[in-house]
């Protein structure tokens, strides 16, 4: 976690894997991303920083999964005092690329993609990378707050009123609080 850490060349996961030459023997890649290799979720996140990742590519009874291993946290801005606050990312994610959709039946209701969808290039180079970054971005909290924000401690009369006027939810919310 943190911005002068030196990435080689060769230790940077590529954004695009050759599928036909890793499907079969499999893939591990083992490492730290920086943030900022992935532009989406830059844009998210305040700060820089780094995500410790193992990724595996790996068919099982002829269905390929991709596996991410992450470990670390980002810095997301908190909606309620737009200060930052960390959110951990740490977690496996786990997801079949299916050549059809005959495959699904063979996926146990885990999350997949089919490869087609990915891109024209796709089944030739798996962008593995990306792949990785639409994981995060869906783990990341839609509406990030502090458990314990300073903002709300602080002006709890203020911040009703001015929620009243950008979410609907928030005013219903408080209502539910004077009746209960
Ligand atoms: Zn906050």
């Amino acid at each position: 976690m943190t911005q002068t850490h030196k990435h080689p060349e060769h230790q940077t996961l590529p954004n695009n894997i050759l599928l036909e030459k890793w499907a079969d023997i499999g893939f591990h890649w083992q490492g730290e991303i920086a943030i900022s290799e992935m532009p989406r979720l830059s844009e998210q996140t305040v700060g820089a920083g780094a995500l410790s990742v193992v990724a595996d590519l790996q068919k099982t009874d002829g269905v390929l999964w991709l596996n991410y291993t992450v470990t670390g946290a980002v810095d997301v801005g908190c909606q309620r005092c737009l200060e930052p606050m960390s959110f951990d990312l740490s977690g496996a994610y786990r997801l079949a690329l299916l050549q059809s959709e005959d495959e699904i039946a063979k996926t146990d209701g885990e999350e997949f993609v089919l490869i087609d969808e990915l891109g024209e290039s796709a089944r030739r180079l798996l962008p593995i990378k990306e792949l990785l970054e639409d994981e995060l971005m869906l783990a990341l909290p839609l509406s990030p707050r502090h458990d314990d924000c300073d903002l709300l401690i602080e002006s709890v009369g203020d911040e009703i009123e001015e929620e009243e006027s950008e979410n609907p939810f928030a005013a219903l919310a408080a209502l539910k609080g004077k009746f209960s």
